[in-house]
């Protein structure tokens, strides 16, 4: 398809009008980047070259086409940058939670479904908009889907900027937000980036309960409770496991700590709030879901895609480090016919830490 030329004025009027649709399809914020991601591309190597991936072979794998968006979509000079708020306005306090090392604590994006669906589909809704302003062009949307550099690109589009913790911040709205992108061949206006104002401040750097942010704008993803509960596969190493306390889906510490989360805005969206009391329940009650009711409840949300080993061995760290009480040796041993080798082998490690911390206290 050759692509059609457009006046100044035809874009600008366009960018004007996406920005009061992608109001009413329910997104906070939109912004238009450009594809130059050198900067990124620069940090991304490094990062790579650390080994801070930790086992996310897939973040080298896709070579330079993460930095290269025309790579991935051909044609590509723009990226539509949308962000949607997620704090769910019904959830249980998380601080409450987290000082209750009863209670397992879920990291706020995953309390509810799991917003893919929902933010593609409103994507594709502005897509379909705007080609029925303009006509047809080339496009594909993106929600976490791809080698695309979500954040960066945010930040050219003028959603944030990005804090020290590494994600982005808005300083009207906070930092609990999903991001979704539209490449495009349409060389709409660009946004302005937002300024850096982190300033002296380092508190995230300080409240991260395993230090992963170890250098300011960096993050150690192998030291990440998001990385170690969700995206690591196999065994948590033993060292950090006393450190990940009751968090056994992602961490939220970095942003609760930020000065700038006071302007975020909690949202009503019914799809973003807590299922099955995840915002509240116990780790012992979460342990006792059998397989196939960790599959009935959870469908739709994203912790099922972790599978029920990684969730078992997820609470039973967290267990190891609440109280020893006979209600959670009797999950804890209960499970053990059930859990695969790696599983077992953190069972016992729990059973352990609870038996030599009342040996500690007698
Ligand atoms: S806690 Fe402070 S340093 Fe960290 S992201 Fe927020 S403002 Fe920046």
């Amino acid at each position: 398809m050759t692509p059609k030329t457009f006046s100044t004025e035809e874009l600008t009027s366009l960018k004007t009008k996406m920005k009061l649709w992608a109001s009413e399809l329910g997104f906070s914020m939109i912004g238009i980047a450009d594809t130059e991601l050198s900067q990124a591309e620069t940090r991304l190597i490094q990062w790579l070259a650390d080994g801070r991936h930790g086992d996310m072979h897939y973040m080298a794998k896709h070579g330079d086409r993460r930095t290269k968006p025309a790579a991935i979509q051909p044609g590509t000079v723009r990226v539509v940058s949308v962000r949607m708020d997620y704090l769910p306005d019904s959830a249980a306090p998380p601080t409450t939670i987290l000082q209750d090392s009863t209670k397992g604590y879920v990291s706020r994006y995953a309390l509810g479904r799991d917003y893919h669906r929902l933010i593609r589909r409103r994507l594709q809704k502005l897509a379909d908009l705007m080609s029925e302003a303009v006509g047809p062009f080339r496009y594909r949307a993106f929600v976490d889907s791809g080698p695309v550099m979500e954040k960066p690109l945010a930040v050219k589009a003028g959603l944030g900027w990005l804090g020290k913790h590494t994600n982005l911040i808005d300083k009207d709205s906070g930092s609990f937000f999903f991001l979704g992108e539209l490449y495009t061949d349409l060389p709409l206006p660009l946004d302005k980036e937002q300024t850096d104002h982190c300033g002296d401040c380092s508190r995230c750097m300080t409240a991260c309960p395993t230090g992963a942010i170890d250098k300011a704008y960096q993050l150690d993803a192998r030291r990440c409770i998001a990385y170690l509960t969700i995206e690591l596969k196999g065994s948590i190493p033993e060292a950090i496991r006393p450190l990940i306390g009751n968090r056994i889906f992602g961490c939220d510490d970095c942003q609760l700590v930020c000065p700038w989360i006071r302007f975020s805005k909690s949202v009503s969206t019914p799809d973003f709030q807590p299922r099955h009391s995840l915002d509240n329940a116990t780790l012992a009650s979460l342990f006792s879901w059998s397989e196939s009711e960790f599959n009935t409840r959870l469908e739709g949300s994203p912790i099922r895609r972790i599978g029920y080993q990684r969730w078992l061995r997820n609470i039973a760290v967290a267990l190891g480090n609440s109280s020893r009480t006979t209600e959670v040796l009797v999950v804890l041993e209960g499970k053990k016919a059930v859990a695969s080798p790696m599983v077992r082998e953190h069972i016992e490690w729990a059973i352990a830490r609870l038996n030599d911390r009342a040996a500690e206290v007698d």
